[in-house]
This record gives C-alpha cells, structure tokens and sequence, in this order.
C-alpha cells in the first residue's frame, strides 16, 4: 500500500451547521492532540452539502482531517437542477468525493454508467474519489456477491488508467451490512478486498497496489480492529460510528496498526 490508510466518515443526511462545525472542531482538536494518530491515518469527514462551508471553516489549514462530499455531477455547471459540481466541492474545500453509496444507488437509482461519469469527471478536477461498490443480501445468498461487487468496479472504473491508480479508493461496502450493526467478518471483508485487488490490477497493473481498499458496514470500535488486522484492508469508511467523535477517534487509531 502506497499511502496511508483512509478512515472516512460518512455523515450521511445528518446535523445541522452548528453541530457539524462543533464536531469537526472536535475532531480536530483530538487529532491535532496526538500527532501519531493523525501523521499515521488519513482521516476524511464528508457532511452533507449545506454542511460543507461551515465545516470547511472549521477545518480551514487543518494537516490532520480533510473534508469530502457524499456525491458529484459529472458536468462543470449548467442546468442540473439540485446537484453540485467538482468545481463547486473544491471551491468549499473538498479534497474527496463519495461516489456509487449503495444508498444512491438505491433510492437514486443510479447505475454503475452514471456512476463512472462522475468519477472521471471527479478525477478531472483533482477530487479523490472514494468508490463504494457491494452486494445484497440477496445477491450474497444467491452466490452473486462476488460478481456483483467485481462487475461495479470494472464498470464505474471504465476509462481510468493506471496514472490515476493513486487518487483512487475502493470501499466495499456488503448493503446488508450498512446500518444494520450487521458487520462482515474480517474474513468475509478480507477475501472480497483480495478480489478487488485482482480486479484493480487487471486494470491498473503494478499501479493498483497505490489504491487504498477500504471496508464499510457497521463498524465501531469494538471491531475496527479485527478489520485494520486485515493486511487486506486499508482503512474504513464509517457512517453511524462517525458522528461521535469519540467512536470516530477509535476508529481512527485502530487503523493506527497499519503503519505499525
Ligand atoms: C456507510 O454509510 O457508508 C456506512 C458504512 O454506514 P454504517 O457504518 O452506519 O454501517
């Protein structure tokens, strides 16, 4: 693994400005308290889009946590009603972009084509996409699991070359295990972070190993550190644990054992 290990937090559709920017000043002050922890773990916060400017400014010329967003358009400006541009995320100061969350998958339907789009156009701007790709429960049960997260990958990675392998991460994120307090096994995450590389490889060669692979579905600090264990695992993409800075901070040290 070329960088650091990622640990990103998902804020979902959650908290209004005030408790956005306390948590992020929170955050900060507990990352800038232990310079092991922040110099030894990427650490990333993506708040809803409204939230972005307040949160920004309370990271502003912050080296231990970077802001993200939860999603892109794939056009510059224009007539798209209620979507944001690449531009307009670095302009609030994201260095990240979610892309390809199961839940909009779900209820937005985007499919695996929409989802390329915005990456390429993510990747254009210099915005380090963060590509979440899984199964159902009902694809795992019918012996699909494997497919299906290796098919997103391969699609929504269509038209990347290697050169941009290091601004990539891959979070496989099992839907039945989002939310649910459900977890993946360690061994579950591992085997499936093994294919994926596979994957990565086929498409970027020697360049894939610079992509970080991260695991998502329910964890806490009580099992982050059964996946950092993982040498198969580059860090975590948290929802539910990430709104608490204390089990956020967890989190984050777990990943600490990454670097040794
Ligand atoms: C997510 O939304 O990406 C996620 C992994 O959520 P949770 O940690 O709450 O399962």
């Amino acid at each position: 693994m070329a960088e650091r290990p990622l640990v990103a937090g998902n804020w979902k559709m959650n908290l209004l400005s005030g408790e956005a920017s306390a948590l992020a000043g929170e955050l900060r002050r507990a990352l800038e308290a232990e310079p092991e922890t922040a110099g030894a773990v990427e650490v990333v916060v993506c708040p809803a889009f409204t939230l972005l400017a307040a949160v920004g400014a309370a990271l502003r010329g912050s080296a231990v946590l970077a802001l993200g967003a939860q999603d892109a358009w794939h056009q510059d400006r224009g007539a798209f009603t209620g979507e944001v541009s690449p531009p307009m995320l670095l302009d609030a100061g994201c260095r990240y972009v979610v892309l390809g969350h199961s839940e909009r998958r779900r209820h937005q339907g985007e499919s695996d084509g929409l989802i390329n789009l915005k990456l390429l156009a993510a990747l254009r701007h210099g915005l380090r996409p963060i590509l979440c790709v899984g199964e159902t429960l009902e694809e795992r049960e019918a012996g699909r699991a494997e497919e299906v997260a290796a098919t997103q990958l391969r699609r929504c990675l269509e038209g990347v070359d290697g050169g941009a392998a290091d601004q990539v991460a891959v979070a496989y994120e099992p839907v039945w295990a989002i939310g649910t307090g459900r977890a993946a096994s360690p061994e579950t995450a591992a085997a499936m972070h093994a294919l994926l590389r596979g994957e990565l490889r086929r498409r970027f060669g020697p360049a894939a190993d610079q992509v970080r692979v991260v695991y998502g579905g329910s964890v806490t600090p009580d099992n982050a550190g059964q996946f950092m264990a993982r040498p198969e695992v580059d860090g975590a993409l948290v929802g539910g644990a990430s709104l608490s800075a204390g089990a956020f901070m967890a989190i984050v040290r777990a990943a600490r054992v990454k670097r040794g």
